[in-house]
């Protein structure tokens, strides 16, 4: 529900203006935490935001005792500095998890859907009424703009009201049975035990889709988060165990928190306790988790990368088309799966749309998320840029003609990873934009017909995101058919990214082909039971076979 405005951009900060970290020591010192701390030298301002982080748990009243430790550092990607050091759980730990989620299953499914529901209700409002506090928890842990903090997490409030409505609407069929005095009927009952493991990115919309639709379907859950964003965990996770410990329907360890890396998530893929997995991140992890979930035949729904495209058409409002682009290319430092990374505009319109592009990427301001009118923040570290450096020479090395895409310096975060987005135009779709690089390069490649435009779309090997900004109707409605976008989200004249919780998200070809929530994914946390019953005297058979037997 972020709202992110492109209209008249001002000019772009500079370091050591309102985006450097002294004066950003100041806001948080304003409107986070106890207005005594020390100013504003890098160091102060790293201090800062450790003290931060734990003044935010404060107001929360949520503490983190039991979690610290020496096993995981945490940083803020605004300046680099630790935020603390956590604690991870060993494989001991995550089989005990298994085994209490398995015992509140057994509990909780018992529990009528709409008192389930209730739980959720709760939750949602102490979210709502945390709303400030969360945000900038998010934004000091993953480093995305305030208003797209907010945004993401308005979007946890809306899936609970969703969930809520959902956990009275839980219905299955009645379907005509070819047997006289018989009734056909499929319907659903909860599932098992949930492990959810998902992305830095959206560190708490992700666990919020999954876990509230899992728990108005009666399932206990299992919460593995990014190893990146553990403490925004942390606060979401113990919210809703403080919702849970004070309802006396919710049975105890309904929702547990897991803290570790890709090991700990592959403990839950392995698993046979963990009837459903929901795994959102890279192709990678999904191709690991995805095959060891299916080995011991537990479900898996997987929320992998993408490789969203746009095709800008000849009739395209062009201040439309721009906005669309510019938010969906640099929104979230382009760290969104459907950030979109390949423009695919009309040969005839390219030059003056490109030029256009360029100039109001270069307008953006990009310096702390904290500060109100940042339109870009920091990537999540260091191997994020790494990876963004070793695209655009790649896409150079393929042909590609670069602007932008270098580091920018930010006052007082010298350890932190601000960059330009990259604009970079393409001979063609080599190898390097077939690929997913998770940060803020734009390819651009042309077209002049909309059969090229529409294969150029769908030639990669991900189906997650797409768009067309088009006024002609014809090119609207191929795009949307059978013979348009192969992907799970298909959009005419709005981005890529920035997608409603009421229709099902997921992708299809290596984005996994999942769909956590929204629609009639809540189907992914139930089994479907059929059910014929018999109100005859007799016992047809069905499709008429005979099996008669004299008993009487
Ligand atoms: P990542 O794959 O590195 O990590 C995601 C999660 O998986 C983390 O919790 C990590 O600890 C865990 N993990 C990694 N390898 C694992 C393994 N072998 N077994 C079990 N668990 C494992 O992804 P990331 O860098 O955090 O996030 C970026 C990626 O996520 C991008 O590719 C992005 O497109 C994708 N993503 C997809 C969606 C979607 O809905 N399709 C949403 C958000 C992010």
């Amino acid at each position: 529900m972020s709202s992110f405005t492109i209209g008249k951009i001002p000019p772009k900060s500079l370091p050591g203006s309102t985006n450097s970290l002294a004066t950003l020591s100041t806001d948080i010192m304003m409107n986070a935490i106890d207005t005594s701390l020390p100013p504003q030298s890098a160091k102060a301002a790293q201090g800062a935001f450790g003290h931060a982080v734990a003044g935010l748990f404060g107001d929360l009243g949520l503490s983190l005792d039991g979690h610290l430790g020496s096993d995981l550092g945490v940083f803020s990607p605004i300046d680099g500095s630790e935020l603390t050091r956590l604690k991870m759980h060993q494989p001991a730990d995550m089989d005990a998890m298994v085994a209490n989620a398995q015992t509140a299953f057994l509990a909780w499914k018992q529990v009528p859907g709409p008192h389930r529901g209730e739980l959720v209700r709760r939750y949602g409002q102490l979210v709502r009424e945390h709303k400030e506090t969360l945000s900038r928890l998010l934004a000091i842990e993953n480093g995305k703009i305030l208003t797209e903090a907010r945004g993401e997490v308005q979007e946890v409030i809306d899936i609970c009201e969703y969930a809520v409505g959902l956990s009275r609407q839980l219905f299955g069929l009645t379907i005509a049975s070819e047997r006289a005095e018989h009734r056909l009927t499929e319907y659903w009952h909860p599932l098992g035990p949930l492990g959810l493991i998902s992305a830095f990115n959206f560190p708490a919309a992700v666990w919020a889709w999954g876990t509230t639709v899992a728990l108005v379907c009666g399932d206990s859950a299992i919460w593995k988060p990014s190893e990146k964003t553990p403490l925004t965990a942390l606060a979401f996770g113990k919210l809703l165990q403080k919702a849970a410990a004070d309802y006396e329907f919710a049975p105890d360890h309904l929702v547990q928190i897991a803290i570790g890396g890709a090991e700990c998530g592959g403990i839950i893929a392995d698993h046979p306790g963990v009837a459903i997995v929901s795994a959102t991140g890279s192709v990678r992890m999904g191709q690991d988790v995805g095959v060891r979930v299916q080995r011991r035949f537990g479900r898996a729904v997987l929320e992998l990368g993408g490789n969203n495209a746009a095709i800008v058409a000849p009739s395209a409002d062009v201040g439309l088309a721009l906005r669309g682009t510019v938010f969906a290319a640099t929104g979230t430092c382009g760290q969104r799966c459907t950030s979109l990374r390949r423009l695919i505009v009309h040969e005839s319109i390219r030059a003056d749309f490109v030029k256009r592009l360029i100039a109001t990427v270069d307008s953006l301001r990009i310096g702390s998320p904290l500060v109100d009118d940042t339109h870009v923040g920091p990537l999540i570290d260091k191997a994020a840029f790494d990876a963004m450096q070793r695209a655009l020479e790649q896409a150079r090395s393929e042909g590609g003609i670069v602007h932008g895409g270098e580091r920018i310096d930010v006052e007082g975060a010298a350890d932190a990873y601000y960059v330009r987005p990259a604009i970079v135009e393409m001979p063609g779709q080599s190898d390097i934009v077939r690929e997913e690089t998770f940060a803020p390069i734009l390819y651009v490649l042309s077209y002049t017909g909309l059969d090229e435009a529409i294969a150029l779309q769908n030639g990669v090997p991900q189906g997650l995101s797409s768009c067309i900004f088009t006024n002609d109707v014809r090119e609207a409605e191929r795009f949307q058919s059978a013979t348009g976008s192969d992907c799970g989200i298909v959009n005419v004249n709005i981005g890529t990214s920035g997608a409603e919780i009421g229709g099902a998200f997921g992708g299809e070809k290596v984005t996994g082909g999942g769909r956590v929530s929204g629609s009639d994914s809540w189907k992914n946390y139930m089994r479907r039971v059929t059910a014929t019953v018999n109100y005859s005297t007799s016992l047809p058979l069905a499709q008429g076979v005979k099996f008669d037997l004299d008993i009487d």
